[in-house]
């Protein structure tokens, strides 16, 4: 289908960005990658009047180091964040979940700040930024707020942004010392992930001194697998300990139920994963 009529505006600056934002209220919408938003305006599943295209802003591109963390553009597209030798080198966790998105298409046109603001549960990203503890920073008509990646995401392809806010850049800390692995269970190389597991675990001495898990697809939005952090913390870091913490995977989970697999099926899988994505981090 073709899309309803809209305006479109391709604003040289955040603020004229914020500004059309703010003028056109709910009948306003930030255009990325277009990955995600072109195929909801062709299903006419949205309408809006304005179209406000993030595209003509290079300075929300890109990776540098500030201090301890990274700092990533929100229009840094999936390819670039795959690529980049500082995302590699400082979270390879994110580069290595970008590279498992989608196809080439898709990852040379959709964006990280896209993938989080649009928060659809099956997305690769949403998980990655809560595993990493990265925090969002949002731009709006008064001014600049930082979001935790854990309060980002609120509800099914809901996220803590108002209409007339941008997602302007990423940060993650640097985790050094820790190994992070993304795990991701699709049907064919280039489909969404029917459950996804990211993990970050920093060893010590034989054991998980600590251990961050972030579930995909397993309810409405990314989750942190809390039962299975707490019982690797201070585990002996043996494949035996991690299967335990693992069946603790789908604690307070509400997976879907889709012709992808029932919620039983992905509660199985979250497990299964979960102790492969340990293990992978954990490099056991
Ligand atoms: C065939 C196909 C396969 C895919 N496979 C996967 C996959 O395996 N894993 C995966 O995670 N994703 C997948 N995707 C989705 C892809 O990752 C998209 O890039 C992403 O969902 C949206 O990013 P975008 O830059 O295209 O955003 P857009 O489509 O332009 O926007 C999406 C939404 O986010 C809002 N938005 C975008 N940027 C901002 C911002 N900076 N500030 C505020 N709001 C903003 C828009 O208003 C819109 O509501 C796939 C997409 C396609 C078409």
């Amino acid at each position: 289908m073709i899309p309803a009529a809209f305006d479109y505006l391709r604003p040289s600056t955040v603020e004229d960005a914020i500004t059309a934002l703010s003028e056109a209220g709910d009948d306003g919408k930030v255009l990325a990658g277009g990955q995600s938003l072109l195929p909801v305006l062709r299903l006419r599943l949205a309408a809006p009047a304005l179209l406000v295209d993030l595209g003509g802003l290079p300075q929300l591109r890109g990776a540098r180091n500030e201090g301890h963390e990274l700092v990533i553009g929100a229009m840094t597209t999936h390819a670039e964040v795959a690529a980049s030798p500082l995302v590699r080198q400082h979270a390879p966790l994110l580069a290595q979940a970008a590279a498992s998105i989608g196809d080439r298409q898709v990852r040379h046109r959709g964006t990280l700040g896209g993938s989080l603001a649009h928060a659809d549960p099956a997305g690769d990203l949403p998980a990655v930024a809560v595993a990493l503890d990265a925090q969002l920073v949002v731009a709006g008509p008064s001014g600049r707020r930082t979001i935790p990646a854990g309060e980002f995401g609120v509800d099914f392809f809901t996220t803590a942004l108002a209409a007339d806010e941008v997602l302007v850049e990423v940060r993650v800390p640097h985790l050094h010392h820790w190994g992070a692995h993304y795990e991701k269970f699709h049907r064919t190389a280039q489909a969404w992930a029917i459950v996804g597991v990211a993990a970050a675990v920093r060893r010590e001495n034989g054991s998980i001194a600590e251990a961050r898990v972030a579930l995909t697809n397993m309810g409405p939005k990314a989750v942190r697998a809390t039962g299975v952090e707490q019982a690797l913390t201070g585990a002996d870091a043996t494949a035996e300990s991690i299967a335990a913490a693992a069946a603790r995977a789908a604690e307070d989970t509400s997976p879907p139920s889709d012709l992808s697999g029932s919620a039983d099926y992905r509660r199985h899988l979250a497990t299964v994963l979960t102790a492969r994505a340990v293990r992978a981090a954990a490099g056991i």
